[in-house]
């Protein structure tokens, strides 16, 4: 156990943890993968657990707890080998609830908060449009104030949980004259007249509904809007700190359980009359890797104890989210090729991680544009600061 971030009550969460995955999500993984459905009772015993409400305030049913929680359910969810399944979780969890916790008023958080806490009410987040999802200052829905509402009119597209959630955290253009300056966001019950969602099919997170949404003359309250109008852009900005980091987590953490298990594999498999583990061409490529992701795993733990403590970590979640999908992407590559034919197939875990790794580069800012950020904060010294409070 690494003692410097984890304490034994970590420890312990961790193997409650693993062991209630065990029992209550990998039973039912393969049947979610197939239908692309996540059924509703698995939420509900999230909540009933309190892993959805791990860093969320005591008041609204969470559990207020360090960073290093996440971490953990994070890395744990990892191991149950279903990326779509960990997306629904952390989407909810860590892309729409940041939004209603850091922005939401006492009442949305009771109504959306808490029962997002409670695993009674999934969200997500509405960013990414079909013309365009680098670009978030280029999106094109717009929200319209008239009387004491907003009229939301546009689409998003590959949204996760984008269908079977309960309320959207959108964002939208209320001042379009006025580019990135003018976009606020709100929080949508799913049932508003209006609005639909199509599910999308996809290379890997099979388990997972990414979801096409249209709004079409949407009337929402105004009191619905999250924090303050025109905002949306730099709280946007400030919770991908989190997210990129999230992703770097992911990332080291399939690419650890893609290692243990080929490694395992290796040491029971015969070829030319000794196990695949003493061909020292293969044994190379795992230690690389391992020293690789053993790399990441440190520095994301690192960013991780800082943005614990509040700092704003926009420069080291954007490398984070950069190099673990990388290295990620690179290890289960190569795990799988040590596998063999068995590599390709089904049957066995290495495929499906496959498939799921892809996203990592792509979801939640590309590479490109990772890159594009560390250039201007690198080569052009860009400060950023944070909107609100970290
Ligand atoms: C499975 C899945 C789940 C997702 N979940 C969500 C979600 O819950 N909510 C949400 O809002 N979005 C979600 N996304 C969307 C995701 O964040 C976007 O796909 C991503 O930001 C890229 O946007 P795009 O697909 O429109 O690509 P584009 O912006 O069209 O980019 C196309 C290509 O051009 C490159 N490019 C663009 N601009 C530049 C530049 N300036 N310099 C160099 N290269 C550039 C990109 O890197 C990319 O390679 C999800 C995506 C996937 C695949």
């Amino acid at each position: 156990m690494d003692t410097r971030y984890f304490s034994e009550e970590h420890h312990l969460f961790r193997e409650s943890l693993r062991d209630f995955l065990k029992k209550e999500v990998v039973p039912h993984i393969d049947k979610w993968e197939k239908t692309g459905t996540i059924e509703r009772f698995i939420w509900k015993k999230f909540g009933d657990m309190g892993y959805l409400g791990l860093t969320y305030p005591i008041h609204y049913g969470g559990m207020d707890l360090d960073l290093f929680y996440m971490v953990i359910l994070l890395e744990e969810l990892q191991r149950v080998n279903s990326g779509g399944f960990a997306a629904a979780i952390w989407a909810h969890m860590y892309l729409a609830m940041t939004h209603l916790n850091k922005e939401g008023d006492h009442r949305i958080k009771t109504e959306y908060l808490a029962p997002s806490i409670a695993g009674d009410k999934i969200g997500c987040l509405c960013i990414t449009e079909p013309f365009g999802g680098s670009d978030v200052a280029g999106m094109r829905t717009t929200a319209v104030k008239k009387g004491d509402t907003y009229v939301l009119n546009g689409s998003k597209t590959f949204i996760t949980n984008g269908v079977y959630s309960d309320y959207l955290v959108v964002t939208a253009k209320t001042s379009p004259e006025l580019g990135n300056k003018g976009i606020s966001i709100f929080v949508v019950d799913r049932e508003t007249l209006g609005i639909s969602a199509t599910k999308l099919d996809k290379l890997g997170w099979r388990a997972s509904d990414t979801g096409e949404i249209a709004f079409d003359n949407v009337v929402i309250p105004e009191e619905n809007l999250l924090g303050e109008e025109g905002k949306g852009f730099p709280y946007i900005m400030q919770h991908f700190s989190l997210e990129r980091l999230i992703m770097g987590i992911n990332a080291h953490a399939r690419a650890e359980y893609a290692l243990e298990y080929t490694l395992n594999y290796m040491s029971e498999r015969d070829a030319f009359g000794k196990k695949i583990n003493q061909f020292q061409a293969l044994r190379h490529t795992i230690v690389e890797r391992t020293a690789e992701v053993e790399m990441c795993k440190e520095f994301n733990y690192s960013v991780a104890e800082r943005l614990n403590k509040s700092e704003y970590v926009v420069k080291e979640a954007t490398m984070s989210k950069l190099l673990s999908t990388r290295i990620a992407d690179g290890t289960v590559y190569d795990c799988l090729q040590m596998l063999g034919g068995y590599g390709y197939m089904e049957d066995y875990p290495l495929a499906r991680l496959l498939r799921d790794s892809r996203c990592g580069p792509i979801g939640g800012g590309t590479s490109e544009i990772l890159k594009e950020i560390l250039s201007k904060i690198i080569i052009d010294k860009k400060t950023y600061k944070p909107a609100t409070k970290v």
